[in-house]
């Protein structure tokens, strides 16, 4: 049975600021999809942006996570970032970088040193995804995916390929653990190009046009909108009007109550409480 559509969402007529290098539209939990999709809790995308070369880093200074993952795809541009944990690194266009939050994490994101000194073009994502209350409490820890390690599925008749992040396509797996079973795609797509998969008929399912321009079942989507499906449903057909890059999610709704305050996400009240309190009591560790 195919999976049908629920609305196509375009991008805000302005974006938003996070920090100072962080320009991007909010589409979860956004104006329009005020319900959740859980396990997906927050999408903001910076769409292409060509920023000027710059001495002072752009980013987002220390601030804390928790009960929660941060994801990063990075398309064009290279994210920095650091956290109390004492650890650091790079996100490189094509990689990925999942942070599980859990216990709570400080941390900074900003561009890389030399991308900011030259400039150029900047284009990512980041997308929240959330824990089951079991996980929660984890400690904190990231794996830094790399292009090279996701799993290549080749569509057919030189279609594109789709870089499997989480989850899988056909019998092709993505290398990302997960706390609920989830469906992470970096779908590239050449023009003419049609990719038909299955996801469980119990997923929430959504995606991002990067770039390009497709129809999804027949519906066209245009560059920089947001797709959100319909439940139900286990077959998705994409064919690509150009080249287009798409960024598919889907994930097994966790059915448990949701308590948040800015950058925690707890079940219940009491835990924001707690969070805070964790946090300015400075049990996150510390970070300059
Ligand atoms: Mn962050």
């Amino acid at each position: 049975m195919k999976r049908q559509i629920e609305r196509v969402i375009p991008k805000s007529a302005r974006p938003g600021m996070v920090g100072d290098g962080f320009r991007v539209y909010n589409f979860i939990p956004g104006a329009v999809l005020q319900r959740r999709i859980s396990p997906f809790l927050m999408l903001d995308f910076a769409a292409e942006f060509n920023f000027t070369p710059s001495e002072q880093v752009r980013g987002v200074d220390v601030h804390p996570h928790k009960g929660f993952e941060t994801v990063t795809i990075a398309y064009k541009g290279s994210v920095a970032h650091h956290d109390s944990a004492g650890n650091s690194g790079i996100i490189n266009p094509g990689d990925v970088q999942w942070m599980t939050a859990g216990a709570g994490i400080l941390h900074k994101e900003y561009h890389e040193q030399e991308f900011s000194k030259t400039g150029g073009p900047f284009e990512m994502v980041q997308l929240w995804v959330n824990l089951p209350k079991k996980d929660k409490s984890v400690t904190p820890h990231y794996q830094a995916i790399t292009a090279d390690q996701m799993g290549k599925y080749s569509i057919p008749n030189n279609g594109g390929v789709v870089n499997v992040i989480a989850g899988n396509v056909s019998d092709v797996k993505g290398p990302a653990a997960t706390y609920s079973p989830v469906n992470l795609f970096d779908i590239k797509l050449n023009k003419g190009g049609e990719l038909n998969f299955t996801i469980p008929a119990s997923h929430n399912a959504a995606l991002l046009m990067v770039n390009g321009n497709a129809s999804i079942d027949g519906t066209p989507a245009t560059e920089h909108s947001f797709v959100l499906f319909k439940d139900g449903g286990e077959e998705i057909t994409i064919k690509a009007d150009n080249d287009a890059v798409i960024l598919f999610m889907s994930g097994e709704p966790i059915n448990e109550p949701i308590a948040s305050y800015g950058p925690f996400v707890m079940n219940t009240q009491e835990e924001i409480y707690e969070a805070i309190e964790e946090f300015q009591a400075g049990k996150f560790g510390t970070l300059v």
